[in-house]
């Protein structure tokens, strides 16, 4: 599932491949994960116009194109934006195509679905709207400790709930907090100033490494819990099995050994 770095990810994609460029049309495959708007009422909205610029916030990625006038791209469990030249097929799973005047094509790709574009005037009244926290990677440690300190509950829970901080899903929690030795389940209301810097600064590491590897799983550090996540899995710390189990309503993996639950 597209977490911040794979959202950053795909918007320095965006970025380097759809700016500037004029929009033609908009093909609509399958409108189910259009938002609030019709495939038609998309493409008349859009065309003629350009992407500008973009920003992201959590998981969700906006594209200025006009005044007023943002794209809002989720990318839910599969969603995956694809470049692509005139004579390259389409994915068979492309939801929504932006066809641009030089006849290249950014297709919004999403297997399952769960992805959800719409067209909103401003990305902060959004945010508000939506009661979404800070983002991640935007955060300085005294707000961090301020968010997570003062919140009982799982600290796994609490790194997962949008509405606190933006941006961290399932698997880079469960890398956070592998990395730092605590256990999922710990109450975050007994964390000391100590393990909240450490906190702190491992979510920093883990998702400005993820971003600067482009989140290419292959390329990840053979040390990552990440590479060793599953049934079957070993700790590349102790090489115990790992073991999951339900925290925050997700599947939690960790290593019983070196994240003890004290
Ligand atoms: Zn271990």
């Amino acid at each position: 599932m597209p977490e911040l770095p794979e959202v950053e990810t795909y918007k320095r994609y965006l970025d380097t491949t759809s700016l500037r460029q004029k929009i033609t049309g908009v093909e609509v495959r399958d409108a189910y994960v259009l938002q609030n708007i019709s495939g038609r009422q998309l493409a008349r909205r859009l065309k003629g116009h350009r992407f500008e610029s973009s920003c992201r916030h959590g998981k969700h990625l906006f594209v200025r194109a006009g005044d007023e006038l943002w794209l809002r791209l989720h990318f839910g469990m599969t969603g995956s934006l694809e470049y692509l030249n005139h004579d390259k097929l389409v994915p068979k799973t492309a939801r929504v195509i932006f066809l641009f005047a030089n006849n290249r094509r950014l297709a919004f790709d999403d297997q399952r679905k769960f992805g959800e574009i719409e067209l909103v005037k401003n990305p902060d009244k959004f945010l508000q709207q939506r009661g979404l926290g800070p983002d991640a990677l935007k955060i300085n440690f005294s707000q961090f400790k301020a968010i997570i300190g003062n919140h009982q509950g799982a600290v796994k829970a609490l790194l997962l709930n949008q509405q606190l901080i933006a941006g961290i899903g399932n698997l880079y929690a469960d890398e956070i907090l592998f990395r730092v030795r605590i256990h999922p389940a710990i109450d975050a209301a007994g964390l000391d100033d100590k393990d909240l810097t450490r906190l702190f600064r491992v979510m920093r590491y883990v998702l400005e490494k993820a971003i600067a590897l482009k989140t290419d799983f292959n390329r990840l550090p053979k040390s990552w819990l990440l590479t060793h996540r599953g049934k079957r899995g070993k700790c590349p710390r102790c090489g115990r099995a790992l073991i999951s189990a339900t925290i925050g309503g997700r599947t939690s993996w960790f290593c019983a050994n070196c994240q003890k639950r004290i």
